[in-house]
């Protein structure tokens, strides 16, 4: 059986007597096992990492761009090899794991321009013969605990502007698909990183908590679901380390009865069921607004979502494979049995899917109507193929829903009036927020990140946040005595004021 080892100082090294299997979701076996590791490995990998950050740290910019120039490249040449890997362990079909890769890899461009973002300020006579100016120096060590939705995107998205501004890392991934970024770290070695600067170490809790309490790890980066986010950010913090933790979703898609409804349910089918409904910025919730929408929404959205092909993650035809474990199907199933139960209308019932000649862990697309804002299934996150409508009567209520609720990760509004999608815009209590864009992640040079109990923490990811995250602003405030200093120094007294 394949095994999955730790990558350490730029060499594979296997540790952890504890074994996680590793599933390929479209058959519902096992095709390889990983290690999970604690306090003895991260150590190694801590030492490598101090050992190597200085002298990177000392390595200029442009120079240290160039390695990320190298490896925008190195991830292009292997984007099919990468795709059927990371396909073959979360079960998202092949087309949709490339955008995983491309999108962690736009993150990897933006830090192509490293130069540029460590440039720092400066002002000439803040005072009589002072200058002042600010430069950004990296933490030295962090770490980044990423979840299974996003084998790719996500580890790029931290180790990307964390090595470019002269870190060391130290990547902890989801021992359910370990295997693309252990290929990704391979190509930083291949790229040019000097060893010890991308380390990769697997584990759960344990390693989880050794990461907490490592005193040479400055900064954690989490993403995943919200109680582990929350437990990471009170733990990190309270050991005196800067921590962005990420949560959980329930996205809402708001629907205007002035709105191109074809349009509405080509987006909404894509983000509700497209990867299996396990995207954070996935749209399980929908809230068109009146009656007369509602019905006329409810009859296109019915045949569009029996018209789904549900199928293996390499079926080039499907719209989305199986979700992640047989444990996340029971999870899904129970939940759609839960809103049943809890009164809500189960309009199309995707339970009890199978495909022939596989084991695969599918679970069909399902859609529910009139469920209610004090359902337990509303309130929490399902992360999987279900789409629950909420009927709204009034545009303040459509504002209200989102507002309201746990999660504030994205929302989307479509409609053609744009005074009210400004409005809705300014209003909701929601991090990100489409107009007629069903899944709003922005692009990699703005900043990443929700509200609420969707993140903790207040820098986001990528973007300018990414780089202020992963480093310390200095400031300087400096002065060239021209050696005429006399009288009786009172003046040193007093706070300076520069007058
Ligand atoms: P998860 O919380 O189970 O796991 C995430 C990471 O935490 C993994 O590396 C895992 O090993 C570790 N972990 C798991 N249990 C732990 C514990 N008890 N103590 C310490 N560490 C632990 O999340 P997941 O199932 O891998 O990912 C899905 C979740 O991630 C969903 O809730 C989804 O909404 C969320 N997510 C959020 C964003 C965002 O940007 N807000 C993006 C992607 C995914």
């Amino acid at each position: 059986m394949r095994s999955v080892d730790h990558f350490i100082n730029g060499s594979h090294v296997s540790a952890g007597s504890r074994k996680h299997p590793i599933f390929n979701p479209s058959e519902g076996k096992q095709q390889a096992e990983v290690g999970l590791a604690g306090m003895a490995e991260l150590n190694k990998a801590v030492e490598a990492a101090k050992a190597a950050q200085p002298a990177w740290a000392a390595t200029n910019p442009q120079k240290r761009a160039r390695v990320m120039f190298k490896y925008k490249e190195l991830v292009e040449a292997h984007m099919d090899e990468l795709a059927e890997l990371l396909s073959s362990e979360h079960g998202k079909v092949i087309a949709d794991a490339k955008g995983d890769v491309q999108r962690g890899l736009d993150v990897i461009e933006f830090c192509c321009g490293i130069p540029h973002l460590l440039k720092g300020d400066y002002t000439q006579g803040a005072g009589p013969g002072i200058d002042v100016y600010s430069m950004r120096q990296p933490l030295g060590i962090g770490a980044g605990i990423t979840p299974f939705n996003f084998p790719a995107m996500i580890p790029m998205w931290m180790f990307g502007p964390a090595i470019a501004v002269g870190n060391a890392f130290i990547l902890k991934p989801s021992e359910k698909d370990p295997s693309v970024p252990m290929r990704l770290a391979e190509l930083m070695k291949e790229a040019g990183l000097p060893d010890g600067i991308l380390n990769v170490v697997h584990g759960d809790k344990e390693m989880v908590d050794a990461i907490i309490e490592h005193p040479d790890i400055k900064g954690i980066s989490f993403v995943g679901s919200s109680p582990i986010a929350q437990y990471i950010y009170s733990g990190g913090t309270a050991n005196g380390k800067r921590v962005q933790a990420f949560g959980g979703a329930k996205n809402h898609g708001v629907v205007l009865p002035d709105a191109d409804l074809d349009q509405v349910v080509n987006d909404l089918t894509g983000a509700a069921f497209g990867s299996a409904g396990e995207r954070c910025m996935a749209l399980p919730v929908v809230v068109p607004v009146g009656e007369d929408t509602a019905e006329r929404l409810r009859e296109k959205l019915i045949p569009a979502i029996k018209g789904l092909r549900v199928g293996v993650s390499t079926d080039p035809d499907a719209h989305y494979g199986p979700v992640v474990t047989e444990q996340h199907k029971q999870s899904v199933e129970n939940w759609i049995a839960k809103c049943a139960d809890e009164g809500a209308e189960l309009v199309v019932d995707g339970r009890g899917l199978e495909l022939q000649g596989t084991d695969g862990w599918f679970v069909g697309p399902t859609l529910f109507d009139h469920v209610k804002p004090e359902m337990e299934s509303y309130k929490e996150e399902i992360f999987g193929p279900v789409l629950q409508m909420v009927r709204a009567d009034s545009f303040e209520e459509a504002v209200r829903l989102p507002s309201d609720h746990q999660y504030g990760n994205g929302v989307a509004i479509f409609t053609r009036n744009g005074h009210a999608a400004r409005e809705f815009a300014a209003r909701v209590n929601v991090g990100m927020v489409g107009v007629n864009v069903p899944i709003p992640v922005p692009v990699s040079y703005h900043t990443f990140g929700g509200w609420k109990r969707s993140g903790f923490g207040d820098i986001d990811q990528h973007g300018p946040d990414g780089i202020k995250f992963w480093t310390k602003g200095k400031k300087v405030t400096q002065r060239w005595p021209d050696g005429t200093a006399a009288g009786d120094h009172k003046e040193a007294f007093v706070i300076p004021t520069m007058g």
